[in-house]
């Protein structure tokens, strides 16, 4: 009934990623849609693609696009996470508008051919993505920061016309650490009044705990240096966190990244909100050598942990199925499969809920946007098969 608007594909295995992996399967699309599948009995239309995997495209719920043209991360492996600001201020002061919109563009181009079609991009305005040419989708959030009042004025008003300006779009304000209570509070607000998405670095470091906590440690000095006084801002409370997550019930969608000391009552508080994702960044928590990562305690309780590349400044590149095969290798205590919704349809899922038009994607099923990838495999059991994920590149699969 399809043959005359639609292609089919058959693999060695079809990933589906909403349900098990099929073995000798076939997907047939048409108009951007995947319309069925099937194992077995191939259509007779079918495209043999032999030894490969089939997945759908990826999803990477964080990065800053501006500083993808880093050939390599600011400091080395294993630096303080407060002397790694203090060199991110500078490489940010030197670079020009102009510079800043190639790496922009640079960075979409790398997302794209490396298997994503929908990300979230932290964008400090003026940024425009109007030279992209891919049909990669950006949700891009709005940088506002500043514990100094007239700074936070500037950011919040920019930011606010970048909302206005681009329909998938949203607000981030920047972490706990650089913008007072009383602005955060303001952002919250305004993103929920505009029915728009919030996305905040939190939990990064345990110093960031022990200033909100306490007013003290090695953010302390590091706010100092820059020309910023603290005691004004900080402490907040002795649980902080928990208060974090209570300013943001206002709003729909919510995500939080890093997450990385997130404490046990904290992530029994989080299960309760539904509308929180937890963006982790695998390969960037592993540049500063962070404690472990609570990863699986989050997704024992229920919360949804989605992952991002962050930017080049902590990574050496943007390919998210590099994160996958490093959680494949490094992180075997999670479920295989749960990897690979944590790239795909966890964090499309989150973005489809603020923005209904971007259409069901992240997995091969009846309705989902027909964007598909492939990996290498000649396995014939799913442990094999996992095993060629983490060792194989993903190709984009272009079947016109
Ligand atoms: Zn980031």
């Amino acid at each position: 009934m399809f043959q005359n608007h639609s292609r089919v594909i058959r693999a060695k295995w079809i990933v589906p990623v909403i349900n098990s992996p099929i073995e000798n399967g076939w997907v047939r699309f048409g108009e951007g849609k995947i319309l069925e599948l099937g194992s077995g009995d191939v259509p007779r239309d079918a495209i043999d693609l032999g030894d490969v995997a089939i997945l759908p495209r990826l999803v990477n719920a964080h990065t800053h696009l501006e500083f993808s043209d880093l050939e390599r991360p600011v400091g080395a492996p294993g630096i303080a996470f407060t002397d790694w600001i203090k060199l991110v201020i500078k490489t940010r002061l030197t670079a020009s508008p102009e510079a800043k919109g190639r790496s922009v563009l640079r960075g979409a181009e790398e997302l794209w051919e490396s298997g994503t079609v929908l990300a979230g991009d932290i964008a400090t305005p003026p940024q425009s993505y109007a030279r992209l040419s891919s049909e990669l989708d950006l949700i891009s959030f709005a940088e506002v920061l500043g514990l100094q009042d007239e700074r936070f004025r500037e950011r919040f008003e920019v930011g606010s016309e970048h909302c206005e300006v681009h329909p998938l779009s949203g607000l981030s304000p920047h972490a706990p650490y650089s913008i007072s209570l009383g602005s955060l509070e303001q952002v919250i607000q305004h993103a929920s009044s505009l029915h728009r998405p919030i996305a905040m670095h939190v939990a990064e470091s345990p110093e960031e705990r022990e200033l909100l906590s306490c007013g003290s440690g090695q953010m302390v000095e590091m706010l100092e240096t820059i020309g910023i006084s603290t005691h004004r801002h900080f402490p907040w409370s002795a649980n902080p966190f928990d208060q974090l997550i209570q300013m943001l019930g206002t709003l729909s969608t919510v995500f939080l990244v890093h997450g990385n000391d997130f404490q046990r009552r904290e992530i029994e508080q989080l299960a309760e909100h539904k509308h929180i994702t937890v963006v982790y960044c695998p390969r960037t928590h592993s540049f500063f050598n962070f404690p472990k990562h609570p990863v699986t305690e989050m997704q024992s309780h229920g919360v949804r942990v989605v992952l991002g590349t962050d930017s080049r400044a902590s990574n050496p590149d943007l390919n998210l199925w590099n994160e996958v095969r490093f959680l494949l290798c490094e992180r075997q205590d999670i479920d295989a499969s749960q990897v690979l919704k944590m790239a795909t349809l966890l964090p499309a899922e989150a973005m489809v809920n603020a923005f209904p038009q971007i259409g069901p994607c992240g997995a091969i099923a009846r309705g989902y946007r027909a964007s598909l990838g492939m990996v290498s495999t000649t396995a014939t059991t799913q442990d094999q098969l996992y095993r060629d994920l983490s060792l194989n590149e993903y190709r984009n699969l272009k079947y016109d």
